[in-house]
């Protein structure tokens, strides 16, 4: 028999979004944190450019404007009401932060510093304003260490490199979640009156992505076999400045600092596609902006990469031509050593990857694999919602980027996701812990270990005529071709007959490790059968979706159709079959529109 322990709160995941959660529902509730990962591990740490709020440090700025420019972003398929809660609550977050001894860059009168991110604008001018609050290109890092510290100082309870891989649920309420030590090989039951999936993304089905090796997709593929929905798949976001072949990512600040992009015929090619902001166009419309060149032979070698340079002599000239100037009204003007201290880490990778110095030579870049705007269905309380009338599951809760709230909509802003995971983590992490207060445990299943138990039978006994690698690689490469920056119909249709045949012959793996200390092997095949259920019903999404809106981008259907789209995909799974629902998009204030930047 397993071990068991009783919880009032599990939150799974480790990262910004577990971390805050855990601090908020541990005040009043038992809580324990299970990560697969030591915490400060975390993708959360890999964030570079930093939160959004409109603190107005520099510059005037509104929540307001915050707001409005993130259901613009979402090309209108965010849910404005929990957008409007946001990034009101983005201003208070932030300050908590620092409270907490987040050590923020500053300004030179030590307020927190700002910069300028894609598709964050002053509403009045429709220039570019600085609202990206930052710790140098390290602010996903100084974010997960000081949460991290935050909980050790308040007792939070950690089991870590322990991997959830089932969720209890009896007579429709959450009951606990089944995990492995990874030490150890056990299994063990954590019963609780209320769970969190706080487990992140899952951009490791595409070749070349940004995202941690951890990214597997386990939370949504954990609950989708529980019969839970998964909400807007098909909105997926690649990144426009990808390191060239390996997919590390360069962050957005870059061209916040002054980066500009650039084909091989030299030209700034931004300017056609968004004559306002240009560079900080929003990520989708500079993705699509370099396949479209890519098309016209305007990619560098015909590789399909592109230049963005941040040496002083080009920023300088620009800020010139964009008329770009300093808050005291001076010319944007800047050394090779202020680039240097805004952007030390990215540097430091482009010397270590690809030999190349950012002050003195441009980067190749192209887009990669970046952030799930879909996920798991909450409210803005961080509470489960499992059907086209938002019926909450009582005692579940997701936060972060597997949950879908859904205030990305079909594409995220840059800064945006760090802010989601403090003001979505904390709520759901009160939330739930005043729910466990108010409720008894329900009792456990007979046999609670019997679906992991079967998985990994299954794994022990497979004929071996097929590997984990093997599937994997062609998975990514599917994805990447098919299901990537642009999509058709007959790309999609490929991809889902692609992903059945792979979802076929996975059935045959066998794990040859009969080991139980860090048997890696074992969870590297359970998490290939995530990817694969995440990959179906990515594909089998955006094929039903004949419009092109944020991220989903149809070469056959070029045009967004509010008519006929402006509402939300639910996906459930069931072995091969994917059954598709849709539900409306909140819409309070602002009426959709052609977004032009
Ligand atoms: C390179 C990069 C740069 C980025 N830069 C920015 C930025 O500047 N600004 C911004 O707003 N956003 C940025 N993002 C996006 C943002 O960082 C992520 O969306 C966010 O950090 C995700 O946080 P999270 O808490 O949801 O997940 P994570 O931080 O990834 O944490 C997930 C946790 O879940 C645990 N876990 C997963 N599966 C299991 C399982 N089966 N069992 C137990 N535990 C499990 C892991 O151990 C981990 O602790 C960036 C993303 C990347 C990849």
């Amino acid at each position: 028999m397993a071990n068991i322990h009783q919880f009032d709160v599990i939150v799974v995941g480790g990262g910004g979004a577990g971390l805050m959660a855990a601090l908020n529902a541990s005040k009043t509730a038992r809580t324990a944190v299970i990560s697969k990962l030591y915490p400060v591990r975390s993708h959360t740490g890999a964030a570079q450019g930093g939160i959004g709020a409109a603190l107005g440090n520099i510059e005037e700025d509104s929540p307001d404007w915050h707001t409005f420019d993130t259901v613009k972003g979402s090309d209108y398929l965010g849910d404005q009401d929990a957008i409007e809660f946001m990034c009101h609550e983005a201003v208070q977050a932030v300050l908590d932060l620092e409270h907490m001894g987040l050590p923020f860059t500053r300004t030179a009168d030590g307020r927190i510093a700002q910069r300028p991110f894609g598709g964050h604008t002053n509403n009045v001018t429709g220039k570019p304003v600085r609202r990206s609050c930052y710790a140098a290109d390290r602010t996903g890092h100084m974010i997960l260490q000081t949460l991290y510290q935050q909980c050790i100082k308040n007792n939070t309870l950690f089991y870590d490199e322990f991997q959830v891989m089932d969720l209890l649920l009896v007579d429709g309420k959450a009951a606990g979640v089944v995990a492995v030590e990874l030490a150890t090989g056990e299994l063990h039951v954590f019963h609780a009156k209320a769970v969190i999936f706080a487990t992140g993304g899952h951009g490791r089905i595409w070749e070349i992505t940004s995202n941690a090796y951890a990214y597997t997709g386990d939370g949504c593929a954990i609950t989708a076999r529980r019969g839970i929905p998964l909400e807007d798949m098909e909105f997926f976001q690649f990144h426009p400045t990808g390191i060239f072949k390996l997919g590390i990512l360069i962050t957005e600040a870059v061209r916040g600092e002054g980066g500009i992009l650039f084909n091989a015929k030299g030209e700034r090619f931004m300017e056609k596609y968004a004559p306002r902001i240009k560079d900080l166009a929003s990520r989708d419309v500079i993705s699509r902006a370099m396949y479209l060149e890519t098309r016209a032979g305007n990619d560098v070698n015909g590789q399909r990469f592109f230049y963005l340079d941040v040496t002083p002599e080009t920023v300088n000239k620009y800020a010139d031509l964009d008329g770009r100037t300093r808050p005291d009204g001076t010319p944007y003007h800047v050394t090779a050593a202020e680039i240097m201290s805004k952007i030390p880490d990215i540097a430091d990778f482009c010397l270590t990857y690809l030999g190349v110095d950012p002050t003195r030579q441009p980067i190749p870049v192209q887009p990669t694999a970046h952030y799930a705007m879909g996920g798991i269905p909450t409210d803005k309380y961080g509470r489960v919602v499992v059907d086209e009338k938002n019926t909450v599951l009582p005692g579940l809760y997701a936060a972060g980027e597997v949950a879908c709230v859904s205030v990305h909509g079909a594409n995220r802003l840059g800064t945006n996701s760090l802010v989601d995971l403090v003001v979505f983590g904390k709520h759901a992490g009160l939330d739930a812990a005043a729910y466990a207060n108010g409720a008894d445990f329900t009792p456990l299943p007979a046999n609670p270990t019997e679906l992991v138990d079967e998985t990994i039978a299954r794994f022990q006994n497979g004929s071996g005529k097929e590997r984990v690698a093997k599937i994997g690689s062609e998975l990514r490469a599917e994805m990447f071709d098919n299901v990537g920056v642009f999509r058709t119909q007959e790309s999609l249709e490929h991809a889902v007959e692609k992903v059945k045949e792979l979802r076929e012959r996975y059935l045959q793996v066998k794990v040859t490790d009969s080991g139980k200390i860090f048997n890696m092997e074992m969870m590297q095949t359970w998490e290939l059968g995530n990817m694969l259920d995440l990959a179906l019903v990515t594909a089998v999404s955006a094929l039903a979706r004949t419009e092109s809106r944020g991220g989903h981008a149809r070469d056959d259907f070029p045009a967004r159709d509010d008519v006929n789209w402006l509402k939300h995909t639910l996906a459930w799974m069931n072995g091969d079959q994917v059954t598709l629902g849709y539900k409306p998009v909140v819409i309070t204030k602002y009426m959709p529109k052609e977004r032009t930047y």
